[in-house]
């Protein structure tokens, strides 16, 4: 039997999951609504704190950055954030004994939206920490279990706690990560497939200064990516990979000595940065694509990798998370203040149609770069080299790649314009 958690006020939201996309979410309606919205958050794993986060860091997209400055976190992080002021891809085979760089991406003024970086470096763990400080000093209920089930009656949505009391609210926001049970409860959908490759994430310490610039390696076995990091406590320079292999090759790769392993990882970085020691991982990630059916059922809005899951080629999975909970928060806020059910049926359609097309573009964009780039064949390789040289020297076309690369162009929520909700 359930005991009652909350006596379920009129207007109370209901969040599964402390992801950031979650947490964002979460702190973005408390500050617009107060007292007048309750807010409860449950993620079985909040006990642990952000220190499971270790070792993972995000390239966050200048959108995401300005709605994190409006909602107040920024001023927590901005010290662990760094900026990507320069890019550079390269597309060669790991024998190859240079890498001609095709593309290259920078800041001088002539190109992107406007002078702000098109994305910062942020290490996960400070990142969590600090939503996980705003969500608790705004007022936030953070419950460390998990929500097993949930049934609607009404204009309520009653969710079922791991402890065994219960909670209700007007909507219920699942934001449980890819393999999402509360999606799977409500019934959606999911279209997907796991990729024959794994992500590789390590930090990595170098001897000389990177200078802000990010660089990718487009492989045969997929993409190498070397991001940029804040200096580490002793003020060594660091910088974070993200390297896709076979996944048949990853336990080879990975199971030889830390000097093998480092080996191995010198081969595909290069010696740019002068000697590399590891700082952390590697670890390795399975790497899928799936998106929901749909990004809603009945009094229930999917968000982050609940909805959607896409190869980490640009780094934009948890960027369409952030937009998803910008836009939520804003039919939410629109439906509050117009004095309507934030769960109603057409408030959760507006979130959809606000997300789904950008969520697919997205998707299905970085599928095919990656399908595009990470084998050998030679006519595609000329194609790709082609087309990568052919934006290097057409600067309208490149601002319009920074622009999406920054989640700054099309019809954006107000949160990722840097506007109050
Ligand atoms: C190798 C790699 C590199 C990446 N790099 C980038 C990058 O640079 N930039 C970028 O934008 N994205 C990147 N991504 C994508 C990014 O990691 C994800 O999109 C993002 O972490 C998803 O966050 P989430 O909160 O939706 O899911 P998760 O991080 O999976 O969080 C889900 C949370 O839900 C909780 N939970 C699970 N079940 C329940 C339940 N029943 N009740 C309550 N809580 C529950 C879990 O404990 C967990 O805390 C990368 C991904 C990979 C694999």
């Amino acid at each position: 039997m359930h005991r009652t958690v909350t006596s379920a006020p009129r207007r109370s939201l209901l969040v599964a999951g402390g992801g950031i996309p979650g947490l964002a979410l979460a702190v973005a309606l408390k500050k617009a609504h107060g007292s007048a919205l309750e807010i409860v958050l449950c993620d079985p794993s909040l006990n642990a704190g952000a220190t499971r986060h270790r070792g993972r860091a995000f390239a966050v997209a200048a959108g995401g950055r300005r709605m994190l400055q409006q909602l107040g976190i920024w001023e927590r992080i901005a010290s662990a954030a760094q900026p990507i002021r320069d890019m550079a891809i390269t597309d060669s085979r790991l024998t190859d004994p240079i890498r001609p760089t095709f593309l290259t991406f920078s800041r001088d003024g002539t190109e992107g939206p406007d002078d702000e970086p098109f994305a910062h470096m942020v290490e996960a763990e400070p990142f969590v920490d600090a939503l996980i400080a705003a969500a608790s000093e705004a007022g936030i209920l953070l419950e460390p279990v998990g929500i097993t089930a949930a049934s609607t009656a009404g204009s309520e949505i009653r969710a079922a706690l791991s402890d065994g009391r219960s909670v209700g609210g007007s909507l219920l926001v699942a934001a449980d990560g890819a393999r999402s049970r509360l999606r799977e409860a409500a019934g959606i959908g999911w279209v997907g497939w796991s990729y024959p490759q794994s992500g590789i994430v390590a930090t990595i310490g170098h001897e000389r200064d990177h200078g802000g610039r990010a660089t990718e390696h487009f492989l045969p076995s997929g993409p190498f990516a070397i991001l940029p990091l804040v200096p580490g406590r002793d003020g060594g320079h660091r910088s974070s990979i993200v390297w896709t292999e076979r996944a048949a090759d990853v336990p080879a790769l990975l199971g030889g000595a830390p000097d093998e392993i480092l080996a191995e990882i010198e081969r595909r970085f290069g010696l740019n940065l002068g000697r590399l020691s590891l700082e952390y991982g590697p670890n390795a990630h399975p790497l899928a694509f799936g998106i929901a059916r749909s990004f809603r059922a009945e009094r229930v809005a999917l968000l982050g990798d609940a909805a959607h899951v896409i190869h980490p080629v640009a780094g934009q999975g948890l960027n369409l998370g952030l937009a998803s909970a910008a836009a939520l928060a804003e039919v939410v806020t629109e439906a509050l203040r117009l004095g309507l059910d934030p769960g109603a049926g057409d408030v959760l359609r507006d979130y959809e149609r606000r997300r789904r097309f950008d969520t697919l573009a997205m998707a299905a964009a970085t599928d095919g770069l990656n399908r595009l780039f990470s084998n050998d064949r030679l006519p595609l390789r000329l194609a790709r080299d082609l087309g990568l040289g052919l934006v290097e020297r057409l600067p309208p076309l490149k601002r319009l790649f920074i622009g999406e690369a920054a989640g700054l162009r099309g019809e954006q929520p107000r949160l990722l314009r840097g506007e109050a909700l």
